[in-house]
């Protein structure tokens, strides 16, 4: 079967569950027994999203290969599994630089650099490289129909249609069908004016998803169908829903898989097999308790700055059958409060990964809190690297111990800072460098590495496995030199790099369940396969929480 294209699109408004409703597709086709790749093209100007703040774009997902991409591609690795490379996210500030290399290079000599034909070619051929023996490509199309910098995307979109035939090629739109309350109705205008707006520039939809609060019924249905020439049955409600794991079932139900295949003109009687989504569901309805963690973070509140966080916490649940709350605790917040009142009734204490000063007094209380009462600590990257120094502070005595991405390194003893900017290093056989004082996008320690793990260490009982791969996403590094005072005094750095420069796990011997690591856990958790970190964290908080219960 040659590979198919399936190009989502969004109208009406922002937030509307595009990527879920992707990643769903993916989930649904894959259910069906097709190998399916997902793909994310982000219209905005920047390169890619590393530079962005988080309260902006949400988190910063990494792929094995080392990108910084949209958040999207943590809900598609999430719902197929499938490993997601840098070819597959794609922005205009991508292209553009692509495009603006090539003028210089002298490629387009002699000719006039426009964006149709040439920023368009380029998106197509973004589009339709590094691909394998996939029977769907399904690619998101980043903002809204209306857009000024969405436009040369849709215009490919459009070519594309042309070039491979509608047999390969299928448009899909999601928009809102909104609740008046006042008239008691829902709305289909704003339906028929996004639908509008994508023929004006050439695209008919063969799907559309309504998004609605309430069932759309048939009456509208059929005026959303007449006025924007799709058949009724093409025509799939998208409604809302208590858990995203809910999200495939729901848009099966409505019969969104089996018009793709059919609008394919592909023989598919079958139902997809979603024994294991409907397991999940099952297992997060129906919790046997819940715990408490908290979140010792910068942007406290906004959900998407640490999505592939919590959704690795919800999966540790899962794996326990238990709900996961989570208290948000603002680090910058509480330097000067008493942690112990914010601290003392949860189950655990997290402290993710973070940049800069803001905020640092406070982690490092909380590290301190969770270390010294015995709770439950998970430090991811940052998170880690503060658990370094509020041991050398409080436990090794070295009070003016820090990174030097908060405070300059001052003292002279040979060693250099506890936490400092490695400028070379390894991955596999090849020593990457960066230089100070460099770009700072895309200079960080960026992907999968390898790390191996001390036997008879908590990590290796977590693991299971002697060598590991994680993803990172950082700049700074805790300093090598400094192990073996740790180590003397109770602090095993139990992972590490193969080759042996870089501590990646670090774990107290003496308390129940304390690990920092130098990567990011959460990248690489699914609901199918919650990660064992986060699942063995999960089950420690829950032995805390008993214990609590006991105590009442
Ligand atoms: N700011 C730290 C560094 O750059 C940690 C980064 C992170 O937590 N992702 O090394």
């Amino acid at each position: 079967m040659p590979t198919r294209f399936i190009f989502i699109t969004g109208g009406v408004v922002s937030s509307l569950g595009k990527g879920l409703a992707s990643a769903s597709l993916g989930a649904l086709l894959q259910a069906r027994g097709y190998k399916v790749r997902l793909r994310k093209l982000d219209p905005y100007l920047n390169v890619d999203p590393g530079t962005m703040n988080p309260t902006q774009h949400g988190e910063v997902f990494v792929t094995d290969d080392g990108a910084e991409t949209d958040l999207d591609l943590g809900h598609y690795e999430r719902f197929t599994d499938v490993s997601a490379r840098r070819s597959d996210s794609v922005s205009t500030g991508q292209i553009y630089s692509t495009l603006l290399t090539k003028e210089r290079r002298g490629d387009y000599l002699g000719g006039t650099v426009q964006v149709i034909p040439h920023v368009t070619d380029l998106i197509k051929e973004f589009i339709l490289r590094d691909t394998d023996d996939e029977d769907f490509i399904l690619c998101e199309i980043g903002g809204t129909v209306g857009d000024i910098e969405g436009l040369p995307f849709l215009e490919a979109i459009r070519q594309l249609g042309w070039e491979l035939g509608r047999e390969r090629v299928m448009y899909i739109h999601l928009t809102l069908v909104p609740y008046i309350a006042a008239a008691k109705e829902l709305k289909t205008k704003p339906t028929q004016h996004s639908v509008k707006e994508l023929r004006m520039i050439g695209i008919q939809p063969d799907i559309l998803l309504c998004r609605a609060e309430r069932e759309i019924p048939l009456a509208e249905r059929r005026k959303i169908a007449l006025f924007c020439n799709i058949r009724e049955e093409a025509v799939i409600a998208g409604l809302d829903v208590n858990s995203i794991y809910e999200v495939p079932r729901r848009y099966s139900e409505q019969g969104f898989d089996k018009q793709v295949l059919k609008i394919f003109g592909i023989e598919d009687i079958g139902k997809p097999d979603l024994k294991k989504w409907d397991d999940i569901l099952e297992r997060v309805q129906n919790p046997k308790g819940e715990i408490t963690v908290a979140i010792v973070g910068k942007y406290t509140g906004i959900g998407d700055a640490y999505k592939s966080l919590c959704e690795a916490l919800d999966h540790a649940g899962i794996a326990n059958k238990v709900k996961v709350n989570i208290r948000w605790v603002d680090a910058a917040g509480f330097e000067n409060q008493d942690v112990g009142k914010m601290l003392a009734d949860v189950d655990a204490v997290l402290v993710p990964g973070g940049f800069g000063e803001r905020g640092v007094n406070g982690k490092i209380a909380a590290i301190n809190y969770a270390r010294t009462h015995n709770k439950p600590y998970l430090g991811i990257c940052f998170g880690m690297q503060l658990a370094v120094i509020e041991y050398a502070r409080n436990v090794l005595g070295v009070k003016d111990a820090a990174s030097t991405e908060f405070a300059p390194y001052v003292d002279g003893n040979g060693k250099g800072p506890l936490v400092g900017l490695m400028t070379e290093w390894q991955r596999g056989s090849v020593v990457e460098t960066r230089s100070r004082g460099g770009d700072l996008g895309g200079t960080m320690r960026l992907g999968a590495y390898e790390c191996d793990i001390a036997s008879g260490s908590l990590a290796e009982k977590i693991y299971g496995n002697a060598r590991i791969s994680e993803r990172h996403r950082h700049r700074y590094e805790v300093n090598m030199q400094y192990r073996e005072e740790f180590e003397k005094s109770g602090m095993w750095f139990s992972g590490v790099s193969p080759e042996g420069h870089l501590p990646e796990i670090v774990e107290l011997k003496k308390h129940p369940w304390f690990v920092g690591v130098q990567f990011h856990p959460e990248l690489k958790s699914r609901p199918f396969a919650p990660h064992p970190l986060f699942a063995s964290f999960v089950k420690a908080a829950l032995a805390e929480d008993k214990k609590h219960k006991k105590a009442a």
